[in-house]
């Protein structure tokens, strides 16, 4: 960028094109909230702020966004540091190896891809160890399950055969709140089917833990299917912020 123009004032072309974006955002998710003719709490908006600076985030918190998420550790640390005066609540939604929960329990509010036993584990001792230091809440997870056919493909999640001893454990993990279920639609495949399948995995897993009702689903190019499969949070980035800057 050649000039520096304040991140909240009106003069910033920036903000204003951000704000163009998300009130088309906001206009698809009611439009798709209104025709899948769901009542009561709409989704809840988190907006993933990956790539792009700092700057970005505070406009976003000047348009009135409560929630980002970020999907690497160091990014995210930094940016939650030099934000906290934001008040805003950081979602953690990529993949995350175990040696990061310590990290990730001083800014994050939730986790959103919570995949493997060894992961909940080194979060359940994380967060023990942060709310004796600072008192802090417990940390909201999800299960990011995996809606792919194939094992073979790269998108992340445990099978939802594992779901079920996933949720038992941290439900039993004191600092640990299940919130409930994540995925992404599988590349190049129909996301209504594969959220469908989610919503199904959903159902199941509210029998045994029947206040696990979130599903984070839903992204730029799939939020309406994601709605109509009765997601409750949606993660978007690219129709928000524009697309990723390349990595450095
Ligand atoms: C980047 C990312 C998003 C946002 O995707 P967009 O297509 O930019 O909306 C959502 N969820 C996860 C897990 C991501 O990594």
């Amino acid at each position: 960028m050649s000039e520096h123009h304040n991140a909240t004032g009106a003069d910033d072309p920036r903000l204003q094109e951000m704000q163009q974006r998300l009130s088309a955002v906001r206009s698809r998710i009611a439009a798709a909230t209104e025709a899948a003719g769901r009542q009561g709490t709409p989704p809840e908006l988190i907006v993933v702020t990956k790539f792009h600076p700092a700057d970005d985030v505070r406009r976003l918190a000047t348009l009135g966004i409560t929630d980002v998420g970020e999907n690497r550790d160091q990014e995210a640390s930094d940016k939650a540091a030099k934000l906290s005066e934001l008040g805003l609540r950081w979602h953690f939604v990529g993949q995350l190896q175990s040696n990061k929960a310590k990290s990730v329990v001083r800014y994050a509010q939730a986790i959103h891809s919570v995949d493997r036993p060894q992961l909940a584990a080194a979060l359940a001792r994380s967060i023990a160890a942060e709310q004796e230091k600072t008192g802090r809440g417990p940390l909201e997870c999800f299960i990011q399950v995996s809606l792919d056919d194939d094992a073979g493909s790269h998108r992340g999640g445990a099978s939802r055969l594992d779901v079920p001893a996933l949720a038992d454990q941290l439900a039993g993990s004191p600092g640990l709140l299940l919130a409930g279920l994540m995925a992404v639609a599988p590349l190049g495949s129909d996301p209504d089917a594969a959220f469908g399948r989610l919503a199904e995995i959903s159902a199941q897993l509210l029998k045994d833990h029947p206040s696990a009702s979130a599903i984070s689903a839903g992204m730029s190019q799939d939020l309406e299917s994601a709605i109509m499969a009765g997601a409750t949070h949606l993660r978007i980035g690219s129709d928000i912020l524009g697309s990723r800057p390349a990595l450095r």
